[in-house]
């Protein structure tokens, strides 16, 4: 436990108990791999802390450094890392699967491929059941993007304003936050208003925001879409849920006008919001097209794209192809990630440990005048640092110091959003109660010491 600096602090973070000593680590300093780093990593790569963490090791919820210190991992390699670090089920099925066969494409039969692609149909509704690989959720969406405009003749799509959907041309040109857009040729998205009850225009009027969706099409385009995109709960735009009732109204819209609606589930999928095992099931809508990566693979490179057949057609017109995409070490990876889930009972775990979090979370808020706001579902969680609750003004540098003392208190967690004020806490699915604990009183501890 550590102890308070002062009278003011009263908690004394109770450390979770975690039997487990990694492996002696023998590689090289942590100043030795940043000076590499400096040198040969591109210099768009950016941390959080003021010098980042040498991680040399994993297991479950828990990172360890170079010299065997542990961290609780709140952040889950960004809401990847759903079973829990090197997971001894999802490592079997890697090495198993990369003792038989690393590679071979799809020119060729593989189980490991279809077992998994079936698998995934299973755990979606009605006809979504057309399952592409990819590597990543920015090549999911580059292609649900355009089977959208393939399929429907449109160019245009409708996107969230505060979204993140990748880092290439048409995801990018998706995506509607300027941090995260360079200027170049990104055209055919309109952002529609984002439906954010914290920050947005109307409060949490959803019928509102959907109206402009709907004024989007009107001024906008010819009157026709290709596609509205929008992930459940915003994850890199600082966990922001999207007003209640809106995503009905939109996709009710988006339909009439002849368009599809694309899911992005690469954050909110794989149990992660733990009342659903899907993000858009919470909304209570059906899409057409969802695209995956992150939790799909614990950590293994792998996204996907799954919609109907009848969509799926399009891609015959022409030869498409993805070298990578449906490699079986990464379908192995992915098959044992959905047993793991549903042995564990993780979507269920993530529901009972994420509602505890939250409140404590909301309790945190009604002693800390710094935090504006508490928000999210399951293990995504978000909160928000303002400096003015009344003006909400970010509190930017503020957080930074939070995440820092929390890190020397031995917890790593997430930061994001516009204004970079959000914790984001994405932590594997295994995360317990006691876990929930530790995290809210180091958190507690180190807002009382700014
Ligand atoms: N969509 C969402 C919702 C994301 O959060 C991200 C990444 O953070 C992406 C798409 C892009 O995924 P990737 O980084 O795997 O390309």
């Amino acid at each position: 436990a550590c102890t308070a600096a002062n009278d003011v602090i009263e908690v004394s973070p109770r450390i979770p108990s975690f039997d487990y000593t990694p492996p002696a680590y023998t590689g090289p300093t942590a100043d030795e791999i940043l000076k590499k780093r400096k040198e040969f990593l591109s210099p768009s790569m950016f941390y959080f802390y003021s010098k980042p963490v040498n991680i040399v090791h994993g297991k479950m919820q828990y990172l360890f450094d170079e010299n065997g210190r542990r961290y609780l991992d709140a952040f889950g390699g960004i809401a990847t890392v759903c079973c829990g670090h090197c997971h001894p089920d999802v490592v079997k099925a890697i090495v198993n699967q990369s003792n038989s066969l690393q590679h071979s494409t799809i020119l060729y039969l593989n189980h490991s491929i279809t077992d998994f692609a079936e698998a995934l149909a299973s755990k979606l509704p009605g006809d979504l059941k057309v399952v592409f690989f990819t590597n990543s959720g920015t090549e999911a969406n580059e292609l649900a993007m355009m089977m959208a405009r393939l399929y429907t003749g449109c160019n245009d799509i409708i996107s969230l304003r505060n979204a993140y959907h990748g880092n290439a041309a048409a995801s990018m040109g998706a995506t509607a936050q300027s941090n995260w857009k360079f200027n170049v040729v990104q055209s055919g998205v309109h952002h529609a208003i984002n439906p954010d009850p914290y920050r947005g225009l109307f409060g949490s009027d959803g019928e509102k925001y959907a109206k402009d969706v709907d004024d989007l099409i009107q001024f906008g385009t010819s009157g026709h879409v290709a596609a509205f995109m929008s992930e459940a709960i915003q994850g890199v735009g600082g966990i922001v849920e999207l007003a209640s009732g809106y995503l009905p109204v939109v996709y009710n819209t988006i339909k009439k006008v002849g368009g599809l609606c694309i899911a992005d589930e690469v954050q909110s999928g794989f149990a992660r919001t733990g009342s659903h095992f899907w993000g858009f099931e919470s909304h209570g809508v059906v899409p057409d097209i969802i695209t995956m990566a992150k939790g799909i693979g614990n950590g293994i490179p792998l996204g996907a794209v799954v919609t109907t057949p009848k969509i799926a057609e399009v891609l015959t017109r022409r030869s498409y192809f993805n070298t990578f995409g449906g490699n079986p070490v990464c379908t192995a990876a992915g098959l044992a990630v959905l047993k793991v889930i549903e042995r564990e009972k993780l979507q269920e775990n993530a529901h009972a440990v994420g509602s505890y979090l939250k409140e404590r979370l909301n309790a945190l808020k009604a002693k800390h005048e710094i935090i504006g706001d508490v928000r999210g579902r399951g293990l995504m969680l978000g909160v928000e640092l303002v400096t003015d609750r009344q003006l909400k003004t970010p509190a930017k540098v503020e957080i930074l110091q939070v995440m820092e003392q929390m890190k020397e208190l031995g917890v790593l967690i997430g930061k994001g959003g516009f204004y970079g004020n959000v914790f984001r806490i994405t932590p594997p699915l295994c995360f317990n109660k006691e876990d929930a604990d530790f995290l809210v009183d180091v958190m507690d501890y180190a807002i009382a010491k700014l």
